[in-house]
């Protein structure tokens, strides 16, 4: 992406939400986003993902550029190359972790079965149990198996662990690496925590609507070795 700009338009106030963001997600790697709150993490993420589009600047992906008026064009983008996992699940609580991840199976181009998504985030025991059935790690790990059953080009995860505790959320950082290197799905992860950002290739900080430093990160930890 370049140059982006986001403003939020807030009556007669403007927040200035991305103040000019270079970014180049190069494919196979996995980039932590870290920052304070307000920094502008998520809005980045949004507008890379197609949720969200900028008052300017441009959004790229191989060497295309993506038309973000177009709501068509970004309807595919979204659907084709992209998968999304948020702090809070957003499973549908009456369809088992199967039928969860079938959803959106039914609808991609070259799926594949949501019982292999599920074994690959470590859920392959747990394919009729109900999200309520579940715990907290086990419903984001399903929300993760969603997102990569499309077998999706980008991978984008705001703050998947934030909701849970450091030992549940080292399964969850295992099951999004394990992807990033088996499937080599190109991962831009949010957090708050520095500790987290240890398993990236390479670190983004954020302030104030930029990205103010970025760090390449040659010794690569793995979830287990943490602790926060
Ligand atoms: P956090 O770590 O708290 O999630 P963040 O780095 O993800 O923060 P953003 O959510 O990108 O930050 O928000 C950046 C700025 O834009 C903030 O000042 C926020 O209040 C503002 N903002 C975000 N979304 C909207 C919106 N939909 N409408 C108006 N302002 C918004
Ligand atoms: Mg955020």
């Amino acid at each position: 992406a370049r140059d982006l700009i986001k403003i939020y338009r807030m009556g007669t106030v403007d927040v200035h939400a991305l103040r000019g963001v270079d970014v180049d997600l190069r494919e196979g790697e996995l980039v932590v986003l870290l920052g304070p709150s307000g920094s502008g993490k998520s809005t980045l993420l949004n507008i890379l993902g197609g949720l969200d589009r900028p008052t300017s600047g441009s959004v790229m992906f191989r060497d295309r550029e993506i038309d973000m008026n177009n709501e068509r064009t970004l309807n595919l983008y979204r659907r084709n190359h992209v998968g999304f996992v948020f702090q809070f699940y957003n499973l549908i609580p009456s369809l088992t972790a199967r039928e969860n991840v079938a959803l959106v199976t039914e609808i991609a181009r070259d799926p594949m079965p949501p019982s292999r998504a599920l074994a690959m985030v470590g859920l392959g025991d747990r394919l009729d149990h109900f999200p309520a059935q579940l715990s907290g790690g086990e419903q984001q790990r399903v929300a993760i198996a969603r997102a990569i059953a499309k077998r999706p080009d980008l991978l984008l995860c705001d703050e998947p662990t934030g909701a849970l505790d450091s030992k549940t959320g080292v399964l969850v950082l295992d099951a999004i690496l394990r992807i990033n290197r088996e499937l080599g799905t190109t991962t831009a992860l949010i957090t708050h925590n520095a500790v987290i950002a240890e398993i990236a290739n390479r670190v983004l900080y954020f302030a104030d609507g930029r990205i103010v430093e970025t760090r390449l990160n040659s010794g690569q930890r793995a979830p287990s070795e943490l602790a926060w």
